[in-house]
C-alpha cells in the first residue's frame, strides 16, 4: 500500500497545481494522500473539493520553526483547517515569511544583487514566498548558474540569505497542530545534521510540546537511514510516518508515494488519521 504524507504544490514552492498533483497521485497508485506546503494550506484547500474518488486526502501543512538556533520544519497531519489555532499561525508565518523576503533581498542587494525582492515575488505570485523563489530569480538573473549554486553560495544553512530569526518556536508550531486537533511530526530529522545527542534533545523537547509522529522516510534517502530513525521512533515512542517530499518532477528527485513497508509494522501516522 502506498501513501504519501509530505508534497508540495504550487501554492508554495512546488511545481505542479494541486488538482495536477492529485492526479499524479492517483496515477501512482496512492491510497492516502497530504498536500504539505510550507507554511500554507491555500494548496490544500483547493484540492479538498476536486478530490478524485478514492484517492484519502487529509489535511496538511509544513510548519517553519526555530529550535536552538535550527530551523526545523513540523508537518502538521489531520487537523481542523478552520481552527483558529492553524489560522493564526498560518497568517503570523505568512507575515514571517514576507519579513524574511525583505531581508534576504537587502541582504543580496548588499551583494550586488538589487530588485531581488521584487523578482522574487514576481516568480512567488500569489504563492507562499521561500528562498526557492530567489534562487530561481538569481538564477535567471545570471548572478549564478542554476538554484542548486544559489543554494551553496547565498541561501543555504549558514549563508547570508539563510534567516531565521523570524520563525516561531518549535513548541508553538506544534501546538498550533495539537490545538487544531492534529498530529505533528518531526519533518526530515536528518536534515538538520545535528549531533546524536542533539537530536536526541530535538525529540525530546518534540515530545514533550506534544508532538506524537516523526518522519522516518523523507523522499530519497538511504535504508540505513530508515532503520537508524526507526529506531529513534521507538526509542521515544513516536508513530512513524513517511513522505516523498515531491516539489515537481526531476530525474535525481523523488517518486511520489511510499509503500508502507517501509515504516517496518511500527504504530503508525496512517493508522491514527481519521478517515
Ligand atoms: P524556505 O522554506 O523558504 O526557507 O525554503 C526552503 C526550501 O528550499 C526547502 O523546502 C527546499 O524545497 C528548498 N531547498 C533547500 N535547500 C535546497 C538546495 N540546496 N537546492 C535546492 N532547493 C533547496
Ligand atoms: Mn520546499
Ligand atoms: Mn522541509
Ligand atoms: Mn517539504
Amino acid at each position: 500500500m502506498l501513501i504519501d504524507f509530505h508534497t508540495h504544490t504550487d501554492a508554495s514552492d512546488g511545481e505542479l497545481s494541486p488538482e495536477a498533483l492529485l492526479a499524479r497521485a492517483v496515477e501512482a497508485g496512492i491510497e492516502t494522500f497530504a498536500i504539505t506546503d510550507h507554511d500554507t494550506i491555500a494548496g490544500y484547500l483547493r484540492a479538498r473539493s476536486r478530490c478524485p474518488q478514492g484517492l484519502a486526502l487529509v489535511p496538511g501543512v509544513e510548519l517553519s520553526c526555530v529550535w536552538g538556533g535550527t530551523t526545523i520544519h513540523v508537518v502538521g497531519l489531520d487537523f481542523d483547517p478552520e481552527a483558529p489555532a492553524i489560522q493564526s499561525m498560518l497568517t503570523l508565518l505568512g507575515s514571517a515569511r514576507q519579513e524574511r523576503a525583505v531581508k534576504i533581498a537587502q541582504r543580496l542587494s548588499s551583494r550586488n544583487m538589487p530588485g531581488a525582492l521584487e523578482g522574487a515575488q514576481k516568480i512567488a505570485g500569489t504563492s507562499q514566498i521561500g528562498r526557492p523563489h530567489f534562487a530561481k530569480w538569481m538564477a535567471a538573473q545570471g548572478h549564478v548558474a542554476d538554484v542548486g549554486a544559489a543554494f551553496d553560495k547565498y541561501l543555504g544553512q549558514g549563508k547570508p540569505g539563510d534567516v531565521k530569526t523570524f520563525w516561531p518556536a518549535l513548541g508553538d508550531a506544534v501546538r498550533a497542530i495539537t490545538d487544531s486537533g492534529g498530529i505533528a511530526v518531526l519533518a526530515h530529522p536528518l536534515k538538520y545534521k545535528l549531533t546524536r545527542m542533539k537530536l536526541n534533545a530535538l525529540c525530546q523537547d518534540f515530545s514533550d510540546s506534544g508532538g506524537r509522529g516523526l518522519e522516518v522516510v523523507n523522499g530519497r534517502q538511504t535504508g540505513d537511514e530508515a532503520v537508524r530513525l526507526r529506531q529513534v521512533a521507538q526509542r521515544f515512542g513516536f508513530w512513524v510516518s513517511l513522505g516523498s517530499d515531491f516539489h515537481r518532477d526531476w530525474q535525481h528527485g523523488p517518486a511520489l508515494g511510499v509503500d508502507i513497508a517501509e515504516g517496518g509494522g511500527l504504530p503508525s501516522v496512517w493508522e491514527q488519521v481519521s478517515q
